[in-house]
């Protein structure tokens, strides 16, 4: 199959041959011929997968005739992370430089004065996240009543954050004869609902997990304790041939606190999580992409989806919680082809963590000790950052569970609320993306996530 074949405008080929693609990924060629003939379409499909050419390409075919009006952008993008709707609208600047398309980016940490400007210009493509979209249009700075042409971007995570009744809102605000497109790593019921209530009639397009197909990044699980993990993770980083590095992290108090300590001990590091701003997260990733710095340690929001050439090594500093977002920080390594690493530590307690994780990737992962300092298990504190031990309740208990205690079920990160609607969330509101939320679970989430 070639790019050729697909019905793209031969600007479009042009800008994709200047890209370098010689050949569309199983997503661009599925999906581009239906969007082009404008029908909705549901994408299962990960970051990784060229899923964002698949549907920038057709847009900006699309919208390459026609005009846009003061404050009726002409098409709307939703992405859950300030990260993500970046690197759209790179998607956009790349492949739609020989068509004149006006583009914005509504994101929350930068300022609204500029983004209303352009939005008063007329745009033909609007980027956006959905709290800062909320907030414009609440201010009636934004109408959406022109927009013919909706993309909901990983909405599996837009579930996680909380998103879902934004979704459904904007999906209301929207004329009803429209084109929509939803792309989402996993189909949990309450995404299938909003896909039946808001799509019609559309296409299903399912393309391989990156995790499960990806034979070209080598995994390992390296045992250690909860007090030993930097000294295991600082052997590593100095044992392993390492170009670039990401290392993740459940909790922004983690990657604070693991940066400074990395920092402090000559390693070239920086981080990047929810509480920072937008201006500081592009300077950390600007200093990481041009190699300033090797090392980023990343909460997983924050790092969601970021396309960074040449990432040798990834290491879960903690077991994620998910096992979706393993999927997700192994493939921020051995992209496009290449090879690459993936570490992750593991202590007693994520016992239970791990075999999730090899349940949804089908895969066993290698157990190496490589850089694990050898040491009694026994007498260790636990740490902070780490799930509770369960309480010993019998003599038999133990002894069943082999002297060791049974690992806790691992703790699920509980969605965000959204804001919407006890008031209107403000720009500070739509900045923070990760916070760790202690909130009863929402209505709409009666189900578990990641079902
Ligand atoms: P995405 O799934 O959109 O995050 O894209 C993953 C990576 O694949 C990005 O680095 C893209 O630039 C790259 N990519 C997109 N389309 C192609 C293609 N047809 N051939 C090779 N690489 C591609």
């Amino acid at each position: 199959m070639k790019f050729a074949d697909l019905g793209l405008s031969n600007e479009l080929l042009r800008a994709v041959d200047d890209a370098g693609y010689t050949e569309p990924t199983p997503i661009q060629a599925e999906a581009i011929p239906p969007i082009l003939m404008m029908k909705d379409l549901v994408g299962i499909a990960q970051t990784g997968t060229g899923k964002t050419a698949s549907f920038v390409l057709p847009m900006i075919d699309i919208l390459s005739h026609g005009r846009s009006r003061a404050l009726m952008p002409r098409s709307l993008i939703l992405e859950p992370t300030r990260e993500l709707a970046a690197q759209v609208a790179e998607n956009f600047e790349k492949y739609g430089k020989y068509q004149k398309l006006e583009m914005t980016l509504l994101i929350g940490g930068v300022s609204m004065g500029d983004q209303m400007k352009d939005l008063e210009k007329g745009v033909d493509v609007l980027i956006a996240t959905p709290g800062r979209l909320m907030d414009l249009f609440d201010r009636g700075k934004i109408l959406l009543s022109g927009c013919s042409l909706l993309v909901i971007d990983e909405a599996d995570r837009m579930l996680d954050m909380g998103f879902i009744p934004d979704i459904e809102s904007i999906c209301q605000k929207l004329p009803t004869n429209r084109q929509t497109l939803l792309f989402s790593a996993t189909m949990p019921p309450p995404i299938k609902k909003l896909s039946d209530k808001f799509l019609s009639n559309p296409k299903h397009i399912e393309v391989a997990r990156p995790a499960t197909a990806a034979t070209n990044i080598d995994q390992r699980l390296v045992e250690t304790s909860a007090r030993s993990k930097k000294t295991t993770l600082k052997k590593l980083l100095r044992s392993e041939d390492i170009s670039t590095a990401i290392i993740f992290a459940n909790r922004k108090t983690t990657v604070r606190d693991l940066q400074g300590q990395l920092k402090k001990d000559g390693f070239r590091t920086g981080q990047i999580h929810g509480d920072m701003s937008q201006p500081e997260r592009m300077r950390e990733l600007d200093l990481f992409k041009t190699g300033e710095i090797n090392i980023l340690v990343a909460s997983d929001v924050a790092a969601r989806g970021l396309d960074i050439k040449g990432v040798s090594h990834v290491f879960n500093f903690d077991a994620p919680w998910h096992p979706d977002d393993y999927v997700h920080r192994i493939g921020r390594t051995g992209r496009a082809g290449a090879t690459g690493t993936a570490i992750t530590l593991v202590t007693p307690a994520d016992a239970e963590a791990i075999e999730n994780i090899e349940k949804l990737t089908g895969q066993t992962i290698a157990r190496g000790d490589k850089g694990a300092p050898k040491e009694k298990p026994k007498s260790e504190p636990s740490d902070k950052n780490e799930p509770p031990k369960p309480k010993r309740t019998s003599r038999a208990k133990t002894k069943s569970a082999g002297n060791k205690p049974a690992p806790p079920k691992p703790k699920k990160p509980q969605p965000k609320k959204s804001s919407r609607k006890a008031a209107p969330a403000t720009a500070a509101s739509s900045q923070t993306d990760d916070e760790d939320w202690n909130g009863p679970m929402p209505d709409f989430l009666s189900v578990k996530l990641g079902d």
